[in-house]
């Protein structure tokens, strides 16, 4: 499968990994849109939010599991914000399920 999140996750392509454990890949944004933009991701391969099932939502699970160690890893004391970007109206430009985690700053009210 012809997948960017596959292939950092298998090392194919290199990246700036931050955390990752079995089932949980997370590495840092190559475009930061906040001082600290890390990439939460699943190993498994789910396409995006519409693709979450029954069979394959542990994958899911295991992401927001990893979110306090990231979190804490990368010293955001005072609070962060995940996006998940699904589909063509949000922009979703990578189809692996990723979760985009923000901080080390104010962030805007808006979310839009
Ligand atoms: P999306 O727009 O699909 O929600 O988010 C995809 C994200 O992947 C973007 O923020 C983009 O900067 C990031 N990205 C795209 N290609 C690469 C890459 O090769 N390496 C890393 N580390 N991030 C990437
Ligand atoms: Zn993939």
């Amino acid at each position: 499968m012809d997948c960017l999140f596959c292939k950092i996750i298998a090392g194919e392509i290199p990246s700036a990994k931050v955390f990752e454990n079995e089932k949980v890949f997370a590495f840092r944004d190559i475009n930061p849109q906040a001082p600290v933009h890390v990439l939460i991701v699943p190993r498994a391969h789910i396409a995006c939010a519409d693709e979450i099932t029954a069979s394959n939502s542990e994958a899911v699970a295991a992401v927001f599991e990893a979110v306090p160690a990231v979190a804490a890893a990368e010293g955001l004391k005072n609070g962060y914000r995940i996006v998940n970007n699904c589909g063509a109206d949000a922009c979703q430009s990578v189809k692996h399920i990723h979760f985009h985690l923000l901080g080390g700053k104010q962030l805007s009210e808006k979310m839009d």
